[in-house]
């Protein structure tokens, strides 16, 4: 396993070849995507990328995307993309990108919305649709030697058939009784948005979290935001990231 090296400004802000190693669906609307770069070498869990790609004629474009992987030796990290109606990255991804393809990668960058195993918890965590994948990669971290750190994630999707890495987040909170899943989904025909009850019963299996990493839209950020504080969690411990929309 490999410890997260301390990252400098020349690394940040370099642009690094990767080429893609695999591919998969992770939903019907989301790619995993897995790249090897020198940066895989160098990031912490919660941290997200720069990618460029750049079509024959010379046009670039360029775009974030948070790491879905924990840092682990092997040389490559993983993306998880969602394919947005007419999405000129994320559809490249989704639908036109095969193995052997090469990108740009720069970062990784982000450092206040990481976590590593000592800096502790509890971790209350926080995502909406594809905003739980930086969250991922603190659980993936997270398992990787502090099990014994209380955590919950409290996740709002549209469906279940459209929530991210669903079976591995389930097998987790069977099998490890400090993590709890707190799944909310907003169109199934049940389903519900986040409230108040579910981030109260989140807080009841963590206790007073130390650290609060929230993820998604400004809408759920603010809403998730909101719920907890009016918990009584201090908003001094709550991070925050927005994708977008
Ligand atoms: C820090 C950070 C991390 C991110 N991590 C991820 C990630 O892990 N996985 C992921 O799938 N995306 C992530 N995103 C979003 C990603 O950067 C792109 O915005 C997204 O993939 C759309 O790019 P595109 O080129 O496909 O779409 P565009 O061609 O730019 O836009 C296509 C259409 O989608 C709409 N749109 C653009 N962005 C969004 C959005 N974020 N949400 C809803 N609608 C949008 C546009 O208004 C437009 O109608 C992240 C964004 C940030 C800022």
């Amino acid at each position: 396993m490999s410890s997260a090296t301390p990252v400098t400004e020349a690394v940040v802000f370099r642009w690094h070849r990767a080429e893609i190693v695999a591919l998969a669906p992770v939903t019907p609307h989301v790619t995993s995507v897995r790249l090897r770069c020198p940066l895989a070498e160098s990031y912490r869990a919660g941290q997200h990328v720069d990618v460029r790609l750049t079509a024959e004629d010379g046009y670039q474009a360029q775009r974030s995307y948070s790491i879905a992987s924990a840092p682990d030796g092997s040389g490559t990290l993983e993306l998880m993309i969602e394919a947005l109606p007419d999405g000129e990255v994320s559809g490249w991804f989704t639908g036109v990108a095969e193995v052997g393809d090469r990108v740009e990668l720069r970062g990784p960058i982000g450092g206040s919305f990481s976590w590593d195993g000592p800096d502790g918890g509890p971790l209350l965590l926080g995502g909406g649709g594809s905003g739980v994948v930086p969250l991922l990669a603190m659980l993936r971290r997270r398992a990787q030697g502090w099990r014994e750190i209380p955590a919950a994630l409290v996740y709002s999707v549209r469906t279940r058939a459209e929530a991210i890495a669903l079976p591995e987040l389930e097998r987790l909170a069977a099998e490890d009784a400090s993590f709890s899943l707190h799944l909310a989904t907003t169109r199934d025909p049940s389903g519900k948005r986040i409230d108040a009850g579910l981030v109260a019963e989140a807080l009841r299996r963590t206790g007073p979290p130390g650290k609060v990493f929230l993820c998604g839209s400004n809408r759920f950020v603010a809403a998730a935001s909101d719920l907890i504080v009016a918990e009584g969690v201090a908003p001094g411990v709550i991070r925050t990231e927005r994708f977008g929309a």
